[in-house]
Formats: structure tokens, C-alpha cells, sequence
């Protein structure tokens, strides 16, 4: 065995986590902001549907549904599968957890005291942690800008509200360690368009049966995408010595041979393996995640 001397060690600084080797440092510092609607969860809005949806869940979901419905502000959630695996990783990585949704206060932090209580069931309450919420009084509208100010504070994904993240959510120096995950990136603020992660989304929760596409498994498992997508840009971190910020945008744009623009689509959201590799890590967490459909069951 090759004698590793312990000056090294400690300027490296690894720890070893369920097989995920991490920089410490760099995982302490990272910040994920993560937004409510099509991207934790999606909520049942309409109540003249809502007796249909829910009995598509219960069919669609059969007993692994007990565990992924919430009722928040009197509106039922459907949870999408691995999301509280994924806040036990980041919480064991010492990443800092936060909630960003343009919905209203009291919706948002019930929710998330939910979301906390499932995820962190096994923690003793005073060690789980923090988690704060920001809402829609905390989002900045353009709207009330004239039409040509109201063009100085958009990104390059026009928006009419903003999820700015430096001053509102963090400080100036702790914006290169901070990721807003969304599923709409006209949220995005001006100057943070490398501090987003989009996620997958589309129409349904869950695909009905005669019309399942690439698009509904990507959107349905898009929390094993952001684990094995998160894998990915900490290993960037710690090759390439690069913050979050700047190896996300090398993970999702440059080995993607694209460049940020008002058309750019996020193409690794169809790289199969992050969705795979994220599924391996997350059932360390929550051993009965899966994948609920195979791409063989895409009709389109
Ligand atoms: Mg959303």
C-alpha cells in the first residue's frame, strides 16, 4: 500500500460517505435553493379534478403513493420519488438546504416542515437541520418597472418575477456555492444564470398509461437526475478545483459543447446514466426507490 503522508490527507481534506468520496470543504459550503411546484412536488390545485388525479395517483402509485402525498394549506402534494433520500445526502455532505417558491407563505412553509419531518424521521429533531423558506414576497417584480427598466433586470430567460438569489437568499461570496434547482428558468435572475440547475418537468405527475414519453421519465425521476447530476459537479469541484457555481455550468453546458443563450435547453436532463447513478446513491438512503417505469415503456 503507497505510503500517503498526512500533510497530504489533510490538504485534500476526503471523507468517505456510503461510497461517495467528497471535498468536505467544498460540500460544506454548497447551498442548494430549491423551488416548490413541478420540481419537489406537484400540487392538486383544481378541486372539481381533484377526485380524478387522486384516484390516477392511488392506481398509478399503489402502495409506494402512501409516501409520497401531502396536504399543504388544504391543496394535496404528490412528492416526487427520491427527493427526501436526496436531502439526507446533502444534509450528510453538510450542504445547505433552502426553499424557494413564488407560492404563497403559509403553503410554502408547511410543505417543507413536512418534507423535513419525512426526511429527516431518523434525526433527532434538535440535529436536523435548518431549513428556511422564501416566497412570493421575497421574489422581485419586474412588473413594476416601466417596460424599459423592466428590460435592465431580466436574465437571458425573460421573467416577470425573479428568484434572485445574492442579497435575498446570500452574500456576495456565498453565491458561487449556491444552486437555484428549478423547473422554469424565467425565474432565473439576471447575472445567475450559472447558478441554475433546470430540472425536467411536464404537464402530468404521473404519465397516463397509453401515452408515456422520454419526457414524463425524465420529469417523474427528475430527483435521481439532480443527485447523479450534483455527483457529477462535485467531482468537477474537486478535479478541476472549481466552485459549485462554476463546474455546474461546466457539467451542463460545456461538456454538453453548448452555450448559455435564450434558447439553450439543458440537454444533460436526457443523459440516462445521471438518472442511473443518482437511483444507486439515493437507495443507500431510501433502499425501496426505483425507477416506477422503464424508457421501454415510452410509446412516443
Ligand atoms: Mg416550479
Amino acid at each position: 500500500m503507497p505510503f500517503i503522508g498526512k500533510q497530504v490527507i489533510d490538504k485534500v481534506k476526503l471523507f468517505v460517505y456510503k461510497g461517495t468520496i467528497m471535498n468536505q470543504e467544498i460540500s460544506k459550503k454548497l447551498h442548494l435553493v430549491f423551488d416548490i411546484d413541478d420540481c419537489l412536488a406537484t400540487a392538486i390545485k383544481y378541486k372539481y379534478k381533484a377526485e380524478d388525479e387522486l384516484s390516477h395517483f392511488k392506481e398509478s402509485l399503489g402502495n409506494d403513493g402512501d409516501d409520497l402525498l401531502m396536504t399543504a394549506y388544504g391543496y394535496p402534494h404528490q412528492i416526487y420519488p427520491g427527493f427526501y433520500a436526496l436531502w439526507q445526502w446533502l444534509h450528510q455532505l453538510g450542504a445547505t438546504i433552502t426553499v424557494f417558491s413564488s407560492g404563497i407563505k403559509e403553503r410554502n412553509v408547511e410543505l417543507t416542515e413536512q418534507l423535513k419531518k419525512r426526511a429527516f424521521c431518523d434525526i433527532p429533531i434538535d440535529k436536523q437541520p435548518q431549513i428556511k423558506v422564501f416566497s412570493q414576497e421575497d421574489t422581485f417584480d419586474t412588473t413594476r418597472f416601466g417596460s424599459e427598466r423592466r428590460e435592465e433586470f431580466q436574465s437571458v430567460w425573460f421573467g416577470n418575477l425573479k428568484k434572485q438569489l445574492l442579497g435575498t437568499v446570500v452574500s456576495e461570496s456565498e453565491l458561487p456555492y449556491t444552486l437555484l434547482i428549478e423547473d422554469d428558468k424565467s425565474y432565473c435572475a439576471k447575472n445567475e444564470e450559472k447558478n441554475l440547475i433546470l430540472l425536467p418537468s411536464c404537464s402530468t405527475y404521473y404519465p397516463y398509461s397509453s401515452r408515456i414519453d422520454q419526457r414524463d421519465f425524465e420529469s417523474f425521476h427528475k430527483a435521481y437526475y439532480l443527485c447523479g447530476l450534483l455527483k457529477k459537479i462535485l467531482s468537477v469541484c474537486e478535479e478541476k478545483q472549481l466552485t459549485p457555481m462554476m463546474a455546474s455550468e461546466y457539467v451542463q453546458v460545456t461538456l454538453e459543447n453548448e452555450t448559455i443563450n435564450r434558447d439553450f435547453y439543458f440537454p444533460s436532463q436526457h443523459n440516462i446514466a445521471y438518472y442511473e447513478d443518482g437511483l444507486k446513491t439515493l437507495q443507500q438512503f431510501e433502499p425501496q426507490l426505483k425507477f416506477f417505469f422503464s424508457l421501454d415503456d415510452c410509446t412516443r
